[in-house]
């Protein structure tokens, strides 16, 4: 079964507002097992949404609306979706009821406005809304759905998963979908497809998608069967032949971060984790604590961004700091060694580098980052020169710095 969406709102051609809804939709339509074939987002503009939805009922069995529901003219949702279904727009007195009854009980006046939002298409049912004031509606047409939603996320949330799911559910052929989801780190996308490409392209089921973002890579498989037995095999066969093909470079099979990942390991092995930074100013901390429950293997961290602080704190010799440069193999190593010293942690990773856009260290290209790691077996550091901006090399230097430690374990 397909399905597609629209998102009604002015607002969401601007740079200011992002249509958030569809993305939420999309995953709740994909657990029912009906594929969005797709999105667009409208202005509120009647006579062009009206064109637009009688497309969308040639093309789709499902059409799901959002926003343009409220009070003020230009929420045109119920108006264009009548002139497109040539029905017309019916005042419901429960609706009204309804309406008279919340602004009762929150003890304001119902302005006049408000009159609009108590027009019901002919044939719709009523998708109630206890947060807020726009109802929804739900139209049945010969082999077509046409369902329209409320544009706050608060409102749409609930309204779907509590009627729109179960009555969608009804109508739609029941087939289980099983997930699995591969991350990876330390590999380029372009690399990695052209080790799995091979292998998952011959499947239209599972479908395959691969989402990467600095230095992450997530694999999606989604199966779908009569059982969710089937469902699961269906995916866990390709998936099988991925593990196999990508070995130790995925570091976690159930969707969980790569710092989860390193401090599960941590964990299990009961050791303890400290880190020095300097170009990514905490970042590497802030990654690593974002796992709840982080404190049973990280014991904290040193931010030394200046040169100063990295003799200060970390008690590196000015020296060896003045003879190599900050951005250098010798500082990498002696601010994880001296973290490490310092704080009794088993491992400690630290991070110098150029996030650029400008190099403040003669020779020094942007981009330049060593990362330096100490254990009992010793210290080392390893440089890594990347591309982009200086958010995208930070993110790269933090996501580095977690995979090397948890490949050395
Ligand atoms: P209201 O009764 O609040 O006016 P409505 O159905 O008319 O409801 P809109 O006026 O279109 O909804 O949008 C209200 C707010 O909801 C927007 O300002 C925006 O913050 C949020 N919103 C609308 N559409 C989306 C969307 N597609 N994704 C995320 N947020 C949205």
């Amino acid at each position: 079964m397909q399905a597609e969406i629209i998102a009604v709102g002015s607002e969401l051609l601007t740079p200011e507002r992002v249509d958030t809804n569809s993305l939420w939709l999309t995953r709740q339509l994909n657990d029912l097992g009906v594929e969005v074939t797709q999105k667009s987002i409208l202005g509120d503009n009647r006579d062009r949404l009206a064109s637009a939805i009688r497309s969308a009922i040639d093309r789709s069995p499902i059409v799901i609306l959002t926003g343009g529901l409220g009070p003020t003219e230009d929420d045109v949702t119920r108006e264009a979706t009548a002139q497109a279904l040539l029905r017309r727009l019916l005042y419901s007195e429960d609706l009204m009821e309804t309406l008279s009854a919340r602004f009762a009980r929150l003890g304001r006046k119902m302005s006049e406005n408000n009159r609009r939002q108590a027009f019901l298409i002919e044939g719709a049912r009523i998708l109630p809304n206890p947060n807020g004031t726009a109802a929804g509606q739900w139209i049945d047409l010969p082999g077509r759905i046409v369902i329209l939603l409320p544009g706050p996320p608060r409102e749409l949330k609930p309204m779907f998963s509590d009627h729109c799911q179960p009555m969608l559910s009804e109508v739609i052929p029941q087939r289980s979908l099983a997930t699995l989801v591969f991350r990876v780190a330390g590999m380029p996308e372009s690399e990695l497809d052209q080790l799995i490409a091979p292998i998952y392209t011959p499947y239209s089921n599972p479908e395959t998608t691969i989402l990467a973002k600095e230095g992450d890579i997530q694999i999606h498989l989604r199966a779908t069967a009569e059982t969710a037995a089937e469902a699961h095999a269906i995916a866990s066969e390709v998936g099988g032949k991925i593990q196999e093909a990508l070995g130790k470079r995925i570091y976690s099979s159930d969707g969980s971060p790569l710092e989860a990942a390193l401090g599960a390991l941590l964990k299990a092995r009961g050791e303890t984790l400290a880190v020095a930074e300097s170009c990514t100013g905490g970042l590497l901390g802030g990654r690593v604590t974002s796992v709840a429950g982080s404190s049973e293997w990280f014991l904290g961290g040193f931010q030394v961004y200046g040169k100063a602080m990295k003799t200060r704190l970390l008690g590196l010799d000015e020296k060896l700091v003045e003879d190599n440069g900050v951005v250098s193999e010798a500082v990498a190593c002696a601010m994880a060694d001296s973290a490490r010293d310092r704080t009794g942690a088993t491992y400690a990773l630290s991070v110098t580098g150029e996030a650029g856009p400008e190099s403040a260290s003669p020779g020094i290209e942007p981009g330049t980052v060593w990362i330096g790691m100490a254990s009992a077996a010793g210290v080392s550091a390893k440089m890594f020169r990347f591309g982009g901006d200086r958010e995208r090399v930070r993110s790269f230097a933090v996501q580095t710095a977690l995979n090397l430690l948890r490949l050395s374990l």
